[in-house]
C-alpha cells in the first residue's frame, strides 16, 4: 500500500473511532451538582480528610455542597479546604444523642447563638423534629434567631412542624430534608402551595421517585410545577453512604436525565445556589 493510503487509513480509522466513542458515551462533561445535602460527622472525618472528601466531590462533578457536622467544627474544617465549594451548616448536635435531646436542651439557644457570631454559617441545620415536640420553646427561639440572622433552617420533620414554622414566620427560606417524613407528592404540592417560602431537597428518595429507569408521573408533576423549589442531595448519613457517594451520585442523574433539560438543571444546581445564595462559576467540565 502507498505510503499515502496507509497515512489516510490511520486517519480516518481515528475518526471513525473517536466519533464512536463519542456517540456512545452517555455524557462526556456530566452536568455540575449541588449537593444540598451532606453530613460529615465525626466517624466520616476519622476514615475521610477534607481534601479526600473535596476530591470524592471533584470526581463526580459536585461542583458545590452544603454541608452539616456533628460536631459542628468538622463542617468548617471543610469549609476552609474549599471556601468557594462548600456551605456550612450549623448543627444543633454535638454528639448523637443530641439528636433527640436538642429539642428539650435550652442551653442549645444560647450556644448557637454564639456559633452564629463567628459569622461562617449559612443556615441552622438540619433539625430532627416532630409533630409532638412542634411547639418546644428551644425550637421556636431557633426560628426567632435564623429570622433574625436571616439564615435558611434545614428541618427533617413532620408536616405539623412546617404548619408550626409558618405560623411563626410566615416568609422565612426553610429546606424540607427528604421531602418531609411523608413523601407524597399530593402532599408535598399542598405545602409547597400554601408555603411559598417552603422548598425541599429529595435526598434518599430516589426509589420512590423512580423505578425501572421511569420517573412515577406524580414526582414528574411535581417537578414540572414547582421547579424551582426542589433541590438534590445524597445524603451522607452513615460512613457507608460516604463510601458508596459515586454511586448514589449517578443514581441520582440518572433520573435527573429523564427530566427535561432545563427543569433538570435547575434541581441538579440552580435550586440550592440560589437559595443559599451561593454561585462560584459553574463549570461544564
Ligand atoms: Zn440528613
Amino acid at each position: 500500500m502507498p505510503y499515502e493510503r496507509i497515512i489516510f487509513a490511520v486517519i480516518r480509522n481515528t475518526i471513525a473511532f473517536s466519533l464512536i466513542v463519542l456517540l456512545c458515551s452517555p455524557r462526556l462533561s456530566a452536568e455540575a451538582l449541588f449537593d444540598a445535602h451532606l453530613h460529615y460527622n465525626e466517624a466520616h472525618a476519622a476514615r475521610y480528610g477534607p481534601q479526600q472528601i473535596i476530591q470524592k466531590l471533584t470526581d463526580n462533578d459536585v461542583l458545590c455542597a452544603v454541608v452539616t457536622s456533628t460536631p459542628a467544627h468538622l463542617a468548617t474544617r471543610l469549609y476552609q479546604q474549599a471556601p468557594d465549594r462548600i456551605v456550612p451548616l450549623l448543627s444543633v448536635h454535638r454528639n448523637p444523642e443530641d439528636k433527640i435531646r436538642w429539642v428539650r436542651d435550652a442551653r442549645v439557644v444560647e450556644r448557637i447563638e454564639a456559633e452564629l457570631k463567628k459569622g461562617v454559617w449559612h443556615g441552622i441545620g438540619e433539625l430532627h423534629l416532630f409533630a409532638e415536640d412542634r411547639h418546644s420553646a428551644v425550637f421556636r427561639s431557633l426560628i426567632d434567631i435564623a429570622v433574625r440572622y436571616d439564615l435558611p433552617l434545614v428541618l427533617h420533620a413532620d408536616p405539623a412542624v412546617i404548619d408550626t414554622l409558618y405560623e411563626i414566620a410566615p416568609n422565612h427560606p426553610s429546606l424540607w430534608a427528604h421531602a418531609g417524613t411523608f413523601p407524597y407528592p399530593d402532599l408535598i404540592a399542598d405545602y409547597l402551595r400554601r408555603y411559598p417560602a417552603l422548598h425541599i431537597d429529595v435526598s434518599v428518595r430516589d426509589d420512590r421517585i423512580a423505578t425501572n429507569g421511569e420517573i412515577s408521573d406524580d414526582w414528574y408533576e411535581l417537578f414540572l410545577t414547582y421547579p424551582d423549589r426542589v433541590m438534590i442531595g445524597v445524603d451522607t448519613y452513615s460512613l457507608s453512604r460516604w463510601h458508596g457517594f459515586d454511586s448514589a451520585v449517578e443514581r441520582i442523574r440518572g433520573w435527573l436525565a429523564l427530566l427535561p433539560d432545563e427543569i433538570a438543571s435547575r434541581l441538579a444546581y440552580d435550586n440550592a445556589a440560589a437559595f443559599f445564595n451561593k454561585s462560584p462559576q459553574r463549570q461544564a467540565d
